[in-house]
């Protein structure tokens, strides 16, 4: 009798075998050549990803692994208690509690990762790596997810910071007027001349959007062997109904790397991205032959195309939320577009560290 674990092992090798043979006998359709050895090892991230970008280019210079490196780069926002948008700090669901997702792909390996949901945990794109290492699945989400991590070693941790329990009590305090939560306006504790930002001691509040607070990482790395893996982690949208899930842990969506053909990540209105398999739907652009902006931009078209809900369109008919993507290919280079004008994106390339434009559909007006 085959045990399973036998089982297993025979079925992988049956797997990379195969894999390996197609690969030398019929490489992809359209995929772009594989120059081996011969690309300048990139990184890049959405905008608040300088530091993750850096640390990447780092580490796979220094010969780390391509998935350890984008993980190390995104493990320092994700620890930031100043960054409102992903892992410690991050803006709470509406009951208050930080809710976390995060996926990983390592392209070498084929593999994949992901948590969803899960409380408590400062670095879950960590516990995404490691459900890729160490465990038969993708995805686990809440309390097993939380579980997983604590059997993997992980500390239990409040991941409300003072900032951002002030930042969901002013939200509460301004949802309705129907309730018994109120404004300090409202109870007449408002020091006179200070602006309710003021008095709930906050800073202005950041959004993609100007309306809702939100915010994530993606970074993506290529070696200079041409392997690439990416990550995407996030607090997901603030104020969020309790256990949404958005497109940072879903692999296709958030985040996708094919080894033969590039990475993309994606930050801004998961939904969106979701419904049009937004990072898979670049690679696969990418793999006919675009360029990685070129196909940032088609994929940002085709949520364009899918936004036909009156309450998400501004007046001219155009999204009234964000997204970007940002991508690399397998020849090293990279691009990144927004629906909206203004935005940026980290890159490391040749020792050095900068933030460039992204290319947008639509100029942001007023
Ligand atoms: N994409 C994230 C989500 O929908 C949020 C963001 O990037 O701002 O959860």
């Amino acid at each position: 009798m085959t045990s399973r674990r036998d089982f297993l092992k025979t079925s992988a090798g049956v797997g990379v075998g195969a894999a390996v043979s197609l690969g030398s006998a019929q490489p992809l359709r359209g995929a772009p050549a594989v120059h081996k050895s011969v690309v300048v090892p990139v990184a890049v991230a959405s905008g608040n990803g300088l530091e993750a970008v850096e640390t990447a280019v780092r580490s796979v210079t220094q010969g780390g692994d391509t998935l350890d490196a984008v993980v190390e780069g995104v493990n320092i926002v994700e620890r930031d208690p100043g960054d409102a948008s992903v892992g410690f700090g991050g803006l709470p669901n509406l009951d208050g509690v930080v809710q976390l997702d995060s996926s990983v792909m390592h392209g070498p390996s084929r593999g994949a990762g992901a948590v969803a949901c899960i409380e408590g945990i400062k670095t879950p794109s960590s516990v995404a790596r490691d459900v890729m290492r160490y465990t038969d699945h993708v995805l686990l989400v809440g309390e097993g997810a939380q579980r997983f991590a604590l059997s993997m070693g992980y500390q239990l941790e409040d991941l409300l910071t003072e900032r951002s329990r002030r930042r969901w009590i002013e939200w509460r305090a301004t949802m309705s007027d129907r309730d018994d939560y109120l404004t300090l306006e409202e109870t007449g504790h408002a020091v006179p001349g200070s602006s309710r930002q003021e008095d709930y001691g906050l800073g202005l509040l950041d959004s993609h959007d100007g309306v809702r607070p939100q915010g994530t990482i993606n970074c993506n790395v290529i070696n200079s062997d041409g392997d690439l893996s990416g990550v995407t982690t996030t607090s997901g949208l603030a104020w969020k109904v309790p256990g949404r899930v958005g497109d940072s842990p879903i692999v296709g969506a958030g985040l996708y790397v094919d080894n033969d053909v590039g990475a993309c990540g994606s930050t801004g209105r998961g939904e969106a991205v979701i419904k049009t398999c937004g990072s898979h739907s670049v690679v696969e652009l990418m793999r006919s032959g675009m360029s990685p902006t070129d196909a940032c931009l088609e994929a940002l078209r085709r949520i364009v195309t899918f936004t036909v809900e009156p309450r998400l369109r501004n007046a001219d008919g155009r999204p009234s939320f964000g997204v970007n993507y940002y991508a690399i290919n397998k020849n090293g280079d990279h691009g990144g577009a927004s629906i909206y004008s203004g935005g940026r994106y980290a890159v490391c390339r040749d020792g050095e560290t900068r933030h460039e434009d992204l290319a947008y559909l639509f100029e942001r007006r007023g």
